[in-house]
C-alpha cells in the first residue's frame, strides 16, 4: 500500500498544500510564551494571541498575519530546527523528529474537528490577551 505524504516525503520537498494539511489546528502555538532567561526553558500561557480565534483556533486572518502581527513566524523546514516553543503534539515538531502523526490528527481521521475531541486543543481553554495582564500568573502545562 502507498504511504501517505507525510511519510513518504521529506518536509523540505511538500507542496505548500501538503504542508499547510500538517497543521492540526490544536492553537497551540499561537499562545504568548515565557522563556526563562537562565534556563532558556520556554513556559506556555493560557493567553492567546489577539488574532487567533479560540473557537476555532485558526488565525482571525492567516493571509495577512505577518503584516498584522509582528512576531507571528513562519513556520519553514529551516526554522523548525529552532523551534523549541512549538508544543511536542505539534506535527511539525513530530515529522522533525522522525516520529508519527497521532492518532487523532484530522489528516489520519479525516475530520478537522478530531484534535478538538481529543482534547489536543486550545478550545475552551484560553483568555484573550490585554496589555494589563500579567503573563506570568497564567502558566499552563499543555502536556503532550
Ligand atoms: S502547534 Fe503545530 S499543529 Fe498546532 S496549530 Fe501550531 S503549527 Fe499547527
Ligand atoms: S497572528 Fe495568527 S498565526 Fe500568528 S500567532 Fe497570532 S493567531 Fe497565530
Amino acid at each position: 500500500m502507498d504511504r501517505p505524504f507525510w511519510e513518504s516525503t521529506s518536509l523540505r520537498e511538500l507542496t505548500s498544500e501538503q504542508w499547510e494539511s500538517l497543521c492540526d489546528g490544536c492553537g497551540k502555538c499561537c499562545l504568548h510564551k515565557l522563556r526563562d532567561e537562565d534556563t532558556e526553558v520556554v513556559y506556555f500561557t493560557r493567553v492567546a494571541c489577539e488574532m487567533l480565534d479560540v473557537e476555532s483556533c485558526r488565525c482571525s486572518d492567516y493571509a495577512s498575519r505577518f503584516a498584522r502581527m509582528e512576531d507571528c513566524i513562519q513556520l519553514t523546514p529551516d526554522e523548525l530546527l529552532r523551534c523549541d516553543w512549538l508544543p511536542a503534539t505539534c506535527a511539525y515538531r513530530l515529522l522533525a523528529e522522525g516520529k508519527p502523526l497521532p492518532e487523532w490528527h484530522p489528516l489520519l481521521t479525516g475530520d478537522p474537528e478530531s484534535v478538538h475531541r481529543a482534547g489536543q486543543s486550545v478550545r475552551g481553554r484560553v483568555i484573550a490577551y490585554h496589555k494589563k495582564l500579567d503573563l506570568e500568573d497564567h502558566l499552563v502545562d499543555w502536556a503532550g
